[in-house]
C-alpha cells in the first residue's frame, strides 16, 4: 500500500508519500513548467514512489476545478487553464489506485483540523496569504466542500473600501488587496524596489515605509474579510499562514485591529485568529489526508 500525495500549483509542483502525516522531509518540489505539466506531474510522482505500486493518491489543486468531473482549470497552468481531466488521467497512469481530488483550499482546511491549529475547534476558517489567497471552512465539525468543490474561496469575498481589478474578472476581490502579488505591486506603484512578497515582508520588519503600509493595507482587509465570515458562519478559529502572515506585526496588528473594530455581535468577540502551524505544507497534507480516507 503506498499512498502519494500531490499539490498543484501556482507556482510548484510538490509531492510526498504518506503514511500517517506528510513528513517534511519527504516532500519534493519541482517549478511548474512552461509545457508538458501532467508529464512533469507523472515523473514527480514516479519518483516520490521510488517504485513501489501506488494505491492511492489525494490531490490538492489550486482552483477552480470542477471536483465531480474531476477536472482542475488553475489560471496558472496556461495548458490547463481551459480544463484538464486530472482524474481520469491519473486512473489511467495510476490502473487500480484510489485517485480523490480536491481544491487546494479545502485540504488546507482540512489539515487544519485534523492536525494544525484548527484540531479542536468546530467552526473554523483556515487560509493561506502568499502570492494568492486560498481558503477553506470547517462547519460543525466538517469541512465544506460546496456545490462544485470550490467553498471556502476567500481570496475572492469583496472587500469594503476597495475598487482593484482582480484577476478573477471582478474588482475589490481580497486577493487584489491583501495577496502578496498585490501588495506587492501596490507598494511597487509608490516607489518600493523590491520585487518578491519575501522582500516586501523582510523590508515591513526592518520599518521600511512603503512596505509596511502595504501589509498594513492588507491585514485591514484580511481582518474585514476574516470578521465578515465569522459573522456568516459563527466561527470560532480562523488560522492565518503563508508568507504574508510572517511578516509579524506589520501586517497581524491592523488585521486584529480591522477584527476588534468590527466584531460588534454578542457572539463574534470569541473569534480567535490565529498563525498556522504547518508551514508551506498544509495544502500538501490535506492532500494527503485525502489519500489515506479508506484507511482512517
Ligand atoms: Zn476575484
Amino acid at each position: 500500500m503506498t499512498a502519494l500525495a500531490l499539490e498543484i500549483g501556482p507556482t510548484r509542483f510538490a509531492a510526498s508519500r504518506v503514511a500517517q502525516d506528510v513528513e517534511a522531509d519527504d516532500v519534493r518540489q519541482v517549478p511548474i513548467p512552461a509545457d508538458g505539466a501532467w508529464d512533469r506531474c507523472l515523473a514527480l510522482l514516479k519518483e516520490v514512489a521510488e517504485g513501489r505500486e501506488i494505491t492511492a493518491l489525494g490531490i490538492a489543486c489550486a482552483g477552480p476545478i470542477d471536483m465531480a468531473a474531476g477536472v482542475v482549470a488553475p489560471a496558472e497552468i496556461a495548458e490547463w487553464r481551459t480544463g484538464f481531466a486530472i482524474v481520469a488521467a491519473a486512473e489511467a497512469a495510476f490502473p487500480g489506485a484510489s485517485v480523490y481530488l480536491a481544491v487546494d483550499g479545502v485540504c488546507l482546511a482540512l489539515a487544519e483540523r485534523n492536525i494544525g491549529a484548527a484540531k479542536e475547534a468546530m467552526d473554523a476558517l483556515a487560509l493561506t496569504v502568499s502570492d494568492r489567497i486560498r481558503g477553506g471552512i470547517t462547519v460543525g465539525g466538517f469541512v465544506v466542500v460546496g456545490r462544485t468543490g470550490n467553498a471556502g474561496n476567500i481570496g475572492h469575498v469583496l472587500v469594503p473600501g476597495y475598487d482593484e481589478p482582480c484577476a478573477c474578472g471582478s474588482r475589490g476581490c481580497l486577493e487584489a488587496v491583501a495577496g502578496g502579488a498585490a501588495a506587492v505591486r501596490w507598494a511597487q506603484d509608490r516607489g518600493w524596489g523590491g520585487a518578491s512578497v519575501d522582500e516586501l515582508v523582510a523590508a515591513a520588519r526592518v520599518k521600511d515605509e512603503i512596505a509596511a503600509a502595504a501589509l498594513g493595507r492588507a491585514g485591514t482587509a484580511l481582518g474585514l474579510a476574516i470578521v465578515s465570515t465569522a459573522a456568516l458562519l459563527d466561527l470560532d478559529l480562523a488560522v492565518v499562514g503563508g508568507t504574508m502572515a510572517a511578516a509579524g506585526p506589520a501586517l497581524w496588528e491592523p488585521l486584529s485591529a480591522a477584527v476588534a473594530a468590527h466584531a460588534q455581535l454578542s457572539y463574534l468577540p470569541g473569534l480567535r485568529v490565529v498563525p498556522s502551524t504547518l508551514g508551506e505544507l498544509g495544502g500538501l497534507a490535506g492532500a494527503g489526508l485525502l489519500a489515506l480516507t479508506p484507511r482512517r
